[in-house]
């Protein structure tokens, strides 16, 4: 079996060891401080260096009670041979502040509702995710963030220690071990509460020393998933920092283009919403007023072609209403409107337009309407038009 190093000292990224097995391009140590992948948190990666060789480690993956180190390219160390081993810190450092945060995360949920309880875990992007039974709300997320924060600022130490199945009822334990003989608790120790823990739950994962180091838990989103769960979408430690000061700075470039603060901003959007609003009613009543001009005192068969593909539903509704006028209108775009108040099929002349357009589109008998590429378009309306009135 080999020894795994992260279990005693999340922190340490270098070690030596010898290769006691290898599979192609997989290898297998006596001991190694790679993390492979579980529990929803991602493979470490690194370099082993022997000899003259220096070569990526891409991935790390648990089989038949191994762990395996997959290696770039096909130069891999022969078994009985030492190796270097370096784990990249900037990402485990990254897993860390994501399992820990994960850690306070679900212990908050707890403290806010018992209810809320973890039934699934995923660190595998920035993005991290909890699914919680319980239907937790926006508000219970917002007291949640809280919770975290406070425990944050008190920069609570982590620990962890094995135990017998035994000895477990002895903890405060969150939920339940999923797997049985030494178990690997990972407690927040906190001396204020009478159990002498603010969390405590079994784990094989990499995490902090304190609290503190977790920087900041910010839940993005809950999303409704399926069996009855919640699943809350949170960022962690640096990812947190980088994805709030960017959006920030978004939200700066955003608000001083409309000439506003970023305090003010949605404020503004609200406004030109609303300002866009009726300039839209504005100008569909501009545009029913102008069919109504174009349309007055028409009837029998009319094609009128309109600049403005906006005009075509309130030019529409004036010549559905319009007595005795098979109507056909079309904009540069392509779009074909045809209206009837006459005994002829509108959809029927749609149709009949289309087929010799290249064109789709339907309807019923008074309003229909369709595309086509305009040069088609046109010519098939000139064409039905000379069939319709000889
Ligand atoms: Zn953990």
């Amino acid at each position: 079996m080999t020894v795994l190093l992260f279990h005693e000292d999340s922190y340490r990224t270098s070690f030596i060891a010898t290769v006691t097995a290898r599979k192609g391009n997989q290898v297998v140590l006596d001991q190694t401080a790679f993390y492979a992948e579980a529990g929803g948190q991602n493979a470490d990666q690194g370099f082993f260096v022997w000899e003259d060789q220096r070569i990526p480690v891409t991935d790390v993956q648990k089989a038949d009670g191994q762990v395996w180190h997959t290696l770039t390219g096909d130069i891999v160390p022969e078994v009985g041979a030492y190796v270097h081993g370096e784990v990249d810190w900037s990402l485990r450092y990254q897993h860390m502040q994501r399992h820990s945060g994960e850690h306070l995360l679900a212990q908050a949920f707890l403290r806010v509702n018992p209810e809320f309880k973890v039934q699934a875990v995923s660190m595998r992007s920035h993005e991290c995710t909890l699914d919680l039974s319980g239907n937790p709300t926006e508000e219970d997320a917002r007291t949640a963030e809280q919770v975290i924060m406070r425990s944050i600022y008190r920069n609570l130490p982590f620990q962890t220690t094995w135990v017998t199945g035994a000895e477990l009822k002895q903890y405060p334990l969150r939920r339940p071990p999923q797997v049985e003989g030494r178990i690997r608790l990972v407690c927040v120790m906190d001396r204020m509460d009478r159990t002498g823990y603010w969390e405590v739950s079994a784990c094989g994962g990499t995490h902090v020393n304190r609290t503190g180091e977790v920087g900041a838990v910010f839940i993005t989103k809950l999303e409704k998933v399926a069996g009855g769960l919640t699943r809350v979408f949170f960022v962690t430690g640096h990812e947190a920092y980088q994805l709030l000061t960017q959006i920030y700075r978004d939200a700066r470039t955003l608000a001083s283009s409309f000439s506003t603060s970023v305090e003010k901003l949605a404020e503004r959007v609200e406004g030109l919403r609303t300002e866009a609003l009726e300039k839209g009613r504005k100008l569909n009543a501009a545009y029913e007023a102008l069919s109504e001009s174009l349309l007055s005192g028409k009837s029998g068969v009319q094609v009128v072609p309109l600049a403005d593909s906006e005009m075509l539903k309130p030019f529409s509704k004036v010549a559905t209403a319009q007595p005795d006028l098979l109507c056909v209108a079309y904009t540069p775009d392509g779009r074909v409107v045809v209206t009837s108040s006459t005994k002829a099929s509108a959809k029927e002349v749609l149709a009949e337009i289309l087929k010799n357009a290249q064109g789709k589109g339907g309807g019923k008998p008074d309003l229909a309407q369709g595309s086509a590429p305009f040069e088609f378009l046109e010519r098939a309306i000139h064409l039905w038009r000379e069939g319709a009135t000889t």
